[in-house]
Order: C-alpha cells, then sequence, then structure tokens
C-alpha cells in the first residue's frame, strides 16, 4: 500500500544503519535520495539492490509531486538522505507535507541524527534544547541572527562545515562572549571523533593550533544564557561590552 517511510542511515560509522531500515530499503519498490551515487555506495555495503531517485534541496517541491503520483498509484518508497535523518537539514520536508494533504501514510524509521548524537555527550542539559541547524552565511546576518539568541535560557545546538568553522565561532564569541561554554564535537562516529568542551575563544585556539582540526563535520553546542553567568550584568550590557572587546587591539 502506498506509503512513504522516512528512513534514517549512519552519520558516518555504517554500523549505525538499524535492522529495520535494512528491512525497510530492501522492500520498498523505490528508494528516493538526495545524492543517488552516494546512497548507492551504501545499498551496496548493504548489499541491497533498489531502484533510486534523485529528490535534493532544489528540485524537491517539483520532484515532490512526482513522487506523490508514484505513491497514489499504490508503491512504497522509502526517503533517506546523504547522513542521518532526512529532513534534519535535508531534504523532505515537501514531500512530508504533500502525504499529509493527500491522506498517504508516512512512517518513520529513526535512527541516527549529528544534532542528538553530539547532545547527548555534550555534558551540557539536555532537558530543553534548540536546534538551530546551519547559522547564516554572511557575517552580518549571522550576528544578527545570534544576537536574537543572546537571551534564550535553553542549549543551543549548531551544524557547521569546514569552510566556515573560525568564522562563526568568532561571530559566536563576540555575542556571547567567553563566559559560556562550548562543545564542539566532530566527525561523531567516525575514526577521528572529537569532542571537547571550553570557552569559545580556548575553542578558536584549538582549532586554529592544527588546521588538520578544522577540516570535517561539527555540531556546535552552546550553553544557554543564565542570568548568573556573569554575575547579573544586564544582557545588553554585556553585548556592549563584547562588542567594545573586539574593538580593542
Ligand atoms: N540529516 C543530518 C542529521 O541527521 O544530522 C544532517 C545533515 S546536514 C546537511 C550535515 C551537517 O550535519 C554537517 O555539516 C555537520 O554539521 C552535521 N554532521 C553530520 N554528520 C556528522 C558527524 N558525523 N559528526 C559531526 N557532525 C555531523
Amino acid at each position: 500500500p502506498a506509503t512513504l517511510y522516512i528512513v534514517a542511515t549512519p552519520i558516518g560509522n555504517l554500523g549505525d544503519i538499524t535492522l529495520r531500515a535494512i528491512d525497510t530499503l530492501k522492500h520498498v519498490d523505490l528508494v528516493a535520495a538526495e545524492d543517488t551515487r552516494h546512497s548507492g555506495l551504501l545499498l551496496q555495503h548493504l548489499g541491497i539492490q533498489a531502484k533510486l531517485y534523485p529528490l535534493h534541496d532544489h528540485n524537491e517541491q517539483q520532484k515532490a509531486q512526482q513522487l506523490i503520483d508514484r505513491l497514489k498509484s499504490g508503491i512504497s518508497i522509502a526517503l533517506i538522505s546523504d547522513a542521518g535523518t532526512p529532513l534534519i537539514n535535508d531534504p523532505g520536508y515537501h514531500l512530508v507535507k504533500a502525504c499529509h494533504e493527500q491522506s498517504i501514510r508516512v512512517v518513520p524509521i529513526p535512527g541516527a541524527c549529528a544534532a542528538i548524537t553530539a547532545l547527548c555527550v555534550s555534558g551540557l542539559p539536555t532537558d530543553r534544547f534548540c536546534y538551530e541547524g546551519f547559522l547564516p552565511a554572511k557575517s552580518k546576518a549571522r550576528i544578527d541572527y545570534l544576537n536574537q539568541l543572546m537571551e534564550e535560557t535553553r542549549t543551543l545546538v549548531f551544524y557547521e562545515s569546514t569552510h566556515r568553522i573560525i568564522d562563526s565561532l568568532q561571530d559566536m564569541l563576540q555575542v556571547f562572549g567567553t563566559q559560556r561554554s562550548l562543545v564542539l564535537a566532530k566527525e561523531l562516529t567516525k575514526s577521528w571523533e572529537t569532542v571537547i568542551q571550553k570557552p569559545i575563544d580556548q575553542v578558536i585556539n584549538w582549532l586554529q593550533e592544527d588546521d588538520n582540526r578544522q577540516k570535517g563535520e561539527f555540531v556546535l553546542i552552546v550553553e544557554g544564557y543564565h542570568k548568573n553567568t556573569a554575575d547579573d550584568i544586564d544582557p545588553n550590557a554585556i553585548k556592549l561590552l563584547n562588542r567594545l572587546q573586539q574593538e580593542l587591539p
């Protein structure tokens, strides 16, 4: 019967695929994937022969309708992304929304997700957190965005790539200052898995000590705002202070 399965795949270590994911990928009529070449290798590793269909961010809206038409003809489809859980900074939102609108069943096959994986080992509060994904690419927009998060008390979870890791951390330093703890989790589940917890300025130093440290995939977790972290100083004063600090030689 017409069913869309949202199937999580590993975020590095191929052992992190679930038994249900393998079973589902084996039995569906079609596997919709972000990068069919990349996913082809995963399926090959699992010994699964599946029909692949490309679905990426820039063609999703248009392709979603084609997939809906096929689902309506009674077939089953599994959606996977390059890594981790689909829809978490990956394609799938339009497709799932359209399925709901057209009463097509959507079944989750849960598994790895970098944000949750990092959060669990961060040592920061996990009872309430905000998933923020990737920050804006341009520094001005990034600073504006971070300023809006300044008084957020929940633990903040960000994704970052090799290219922008230093720039983003420098902007975080400007907005959040040196009082808050930051956890950098890189290459989770892979051979060079590293998790460090330090004030933001020290994390930047750590990355700059060795260029290799800046390579890979990152989750950044920032301690939420607590009134007493800076001796009850008004957050606007801290903002100003951080800004002034940047101006100093
Ligand atoms: N759907 C994925 C998930 O469930 O986590 C996220 C996809 S997003 C396009 C890719 C980003 O996820 C990377 O830039 C990095 O921030 C994070 N990421 C993915 N795998 C990771 C890993 N093994 N270690 C650390 N971060 C990872």
